[in-house]
C-alpha cells in the first residue's frame, strides 16, 4: 500500500509549493532511535516504533502524529488490528444502521467545498414533504434499522424549524412497535441553530445530533468558509447541543488543501476535549462547481493516499477515544468501491444506508462520485448488509445503537 504524505494538503492536487521540512523523519517513524547520551552519563532510548506506541495505555499527541504518518503496509496492518481489537473490547462486533434521509438541499450557507452551497446555481433545489419523510422513516423501522438520520442543507427560519419539529414528533409516534417500543432513534443533521431551536428539536424526540466541525484549525477553517461562517459559532453550537441533552456527533474532512497531519491530530484531541459521542468523518472530495474544488484534480495516487489517511484517522480515533460510535462514511466509498468495508475494518461501527428517494439523490451531491445514486433503498440495504457480513461483523437490528460513550446515569433516552 502507498502512504499518506505528511502534508495531507498535498494529497488533493494543491499546486506544488516548497514543502517545509516535516518534524518527524522517516527514520523516526519506522525505527527506534538509537540510544544517545545525556550529559555524557546516562543513555536513554526513545520509544517510537509502531508496536511500541500501540502497546501504550494512553497515546499522546506525538504518538497520534507518528501513527498518522505511517506509510509501511505492515505498520498499517498493525494499526488496523489494534483499532479493531479496541472496537471489539470497548464496543462490540455489531454494526448499527442509520437510515439516511437527505430531506432537503435548500441551504443558506456557502461553504467553499460543498456542492449544495447556496452559491451553486446549477443545483436543482428540493424539499421532501412531511409525508414522504415519515413514510421513509416507517420503511426504515420495518427493515429493523432502529435509527434514522434526517439531514439537510441549512435553514434557520421558523417555517423550516417547525417543519423539522413536527416531522420528528410524527416519526416518534408512528414508528412505535413491539420491536421498537420507543420508536426509531432519531439523529438530526441540520446545521448551526440557536440553543432554543436545539431544545425544541430535543423535546420533539430527536436524541442525537451531528454537526461537523470540518477542521479545528482556525486558519484552515477560515480558508474554506466565507467570513460570516465562524469556527466559534460551530464550537458554541456543539456546547449548546450537549447542554440541550443531545448525544453529540462531529467530524472533519480529511485531505483538505494545506491541512497537515498535526492539524488532524489536533482534531482527534478536540473530540475528546468536547466529550464527543459520535464521529462522522471522511476524505475531502473536490467538487468542480465549488471555489475550493474547481481547480483541484486529484490523481489516482492522491486519491489512494487520501483514502489511506481517512482509514488511519478512523483507526486513531478509535484507539484514542475507544467507546465512541464512528461511521464508515459514503465519502470513503466514493474513493474506493470497498471504502466502507475498509472503514469497518479500521474501527468504524456505523453504516448509513440511503433512504433518500432515488429521484432526488443526484440533487444532493455534496461531492462528485457519490455512491448509490441509481439504486433504490432496498438495493442499498442489501448491499450494505452484504458489506457487513463480508467483514465478519453482526448487524444490529431493532436497536438505537447509541455509543457506549453516551451511556451515563442521567441519560434518560437510551434504549441500547
Ligand atoms: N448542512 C448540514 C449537513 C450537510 S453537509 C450540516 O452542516 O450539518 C454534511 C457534511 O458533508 C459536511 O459537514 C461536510 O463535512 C461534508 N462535505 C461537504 N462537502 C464535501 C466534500 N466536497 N467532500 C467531502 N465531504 C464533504
Amino acid at each position: 500500500m502507498k502512504l499518506p504524505t505528511q502534508r495531507a494538503g498535498l494529497l488533493c492536487g494543491t499546486p506544488p509549493k516548497p514543502v517545509p521540512p516535516f518534524r518527524h523523519s522517516a527514520k523516526l517513524r519506522r525505527k527506534t532511535i538509537p540510544p544517545r547520551s545525556k550529559n555524557g552519563a546516562s543513555w536513554r532510548r526513545r520509544v517510537t516504533s509502531v508496536p511500541e506506541i500501540l502497546a501504550k495505555r494512553n497515546l499522546t499527541r506525538a504518538d497520534i502524529i507518528t501513527l498518522l504518518a505511517v506509510r509501511d503496509i505492515e505498520d498499517m496492518e498493525l494499526i488496523r488490528k489494534a483499532a479493531e481489537q479496541t472496537l471489539l473490547k470497548y464496543c462490540s462486533d455489531t454494526v448499527h444502521w442509520r437510515g439516511l434521509i437527505e430531506f432537503s438541499n435548500e441551504c443558506r450557507m456557502n461553504c467553499h467545498y460543498c456542492g449544495i452551497r447556496c452559491g451553486n446555481k446549477s443545483v436543482k433545489r428540493y424539499t421532501l414533504s412531511e409525508e414522504e419523510i415519515v413514510e421513509a422513516a416507517k420503511w426504515c423501522a420495518t427493515q429493523g434499522y432502529g435509527s434514522v438520520v434526517l439531514q439537510s442543507g441549512e435553514r434557520n427560519d421558523e417555517e423550516s424549524i417547525s417543519f423539522v419539529e413536527r416531522t420528528v414528533r410524527r416519526i416518534k409516534v408512528e414508528t412505535v412497535s413491539k420491536a421498537l417500543p420507543l420508536g426509531l432513534g432519531i439523529t438530526l443533521c441540520v446545521g448551526e441553530q440557536s440553543p432554543e431551536t436545539y431544545r425544541r428539536f430535543f423535546e420533539a424526540g430527536a436524541h442525537r445530533y451531528l454537526l461537523r466541525i470540518e477542521t479545528t484549525n482556525r486558519k484552515l477553517f477560515e480558508s474554506i468558509h466565507p467570513p460570516s461562517q465562524r469556527l466559534d459559532t460551530r464550537l458554541a453550537c456543539l456546547r449548546s447541543l450537549k447542554e440541550s441533552g443531545f448525544q453529540v456527533g462531529t467530524g472533519v474532512m480529511i485531505g483538505l488543501p494545506s491541512q497537515t497531519i498535526e492539524m488532524l491530530a489536533a482534531d482527534i484531541l478536540f473530540f475528546r476535549e468536547y466529550d464527543i459521542d459520535m464521529i462522522g468523518m471522511g476524505p475531502y472530495i473536490p467538487h468542480p462547481d465549488t471555489p475550493l474544488g474547481k481547480n483541484l484534480k486529484p490523481t489516482g495516487t492522491e486519491t489512494k493516499n487520501r483514502l489511506q489517511l481517512g482509514l488511519l484517522m478512523i483507526a486513531m480515533t478509535r484507539l484514542f477515544l475507544k467507546n465512541v460510535n464512528i461511521a464508515a462514511t459514503t465519502a470513503l466509498q466514493a474513493l474506493d468501491p470497498t471504502g466502507r468495508e475498509q472503514g469497518l475494518l479500521y474501527g468504524a461501527n456505523i453504516l448509513m444506508p440511503q433512504l433518500t428517494p432515488s429521484e432526488h439523490r443526484k440533487d444532493y451531491l455534496l461531492y462528485p462520485n457519490k455512491p448509490c445514486l441509481g439504486e433504490d433503498r432496498s438495493d442499498c440495504a442489501e448491499c450494505l448488509a452484504a458489506r457487513i457480513r463480508s467483514v465478519g461483523r453482526k448487524l444490529g437490528l431493532n436497536e438505537w445503537g447509541d455509543s457506549r460513550h453516551s451511556r451515563k446515569p442521567d441519560n434518560k433516552q437510551s434504549n441500547c
